[in-house]
């Protein structure tokens, strides 16, 4: 039972400018297909076959890494297309605008500290707003391909926001300023999306 990789939910140019078509093409077709490859590669004739990424990742402290690192790969990889549009509005007022604020201060202040867990993750990663099993929102980042939802994971939690900060995502239009494609990123949240994962994690 292969994993397969999906389209993604918009055109290669949808997210320009502010992530150009030519580094979505590679990062889907060639980078997140090499995930999907090498976890199939990786699972082939081994007990994990037929297991979902979730069980897997609940796992994934006992992992051998190339299953670990190619499981977080695929499931990371579709998470984060799935939260990013090129038809981005605000985040309106509601539940989710409410407990930022509560939580982080505004918009602006948790906005500001997920930017740096992304800027300042040594090496490759990503950077997450999870809801944790107490239903609190809380900023945290991963290293390589490792996410929330591994037993392991240093802060866990239900992902609903999540960036991309390996090179690859970034470095063809903006080299090493990572913290310029950050600033850029924050436009193409698809906030409704988030709010619909906030919701369900707290239910
Ligand atoms: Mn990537």
């Amino acid at each position: 039972m292969a994993f397969t990789l999906a389209p993604l939910p918009y055109a290669y140019d949808a997210l320009e400018p502010a992530i150009d078509a030519r580094t979505m093409e590679i990062h889907h077709g060639k980078h997140h297909q090499n995930y999907v490859n090498n976890l199939n590669a990786a699972i082939a004739d081994t007990p994990y076959d037929g297991q979902t990424l979730e069980a897997l990742f609940a796992q994934a402290s006992t992992l051998p890494p190339a299953v670990r690192n190619n499981a977080g790969g695929h499931w990371n990889h579709d998470f984060f297309w799935n939260i990013m549009t090129g038809n981005a509005t605000p985040l309106k007022p509601g539940a989710l605008a409410d407990d930022i604020n509560a939580t982080f201060g505004s918009l602006e202040a948790m906005q500001q500290q997920f930017s740096t867990a992304g800027a300042t993750r040594l090496g490759s990663g990503w950077a997450w707003l999870t809801v944790s099993a107490e239903g609190k929102l809380q900023i945290s980042s991963t290293l390589n391909q490792d996410n929330p939802l591994f037993d392991n994971a240093e802060v866990k939690g239900t992902p609903i926001l999540t960036i991309d900060v390996w090179e690859h995502a970034y470095y063809l239009n903006y080299q090493n300023r990572r913290p310029d494609f950050i600033q850029a990123w924050w436009s193409l949240v698809n906030w409704e999306k988030v709010e619909a994962l906030y919701a369900a994690a707290k239910a």
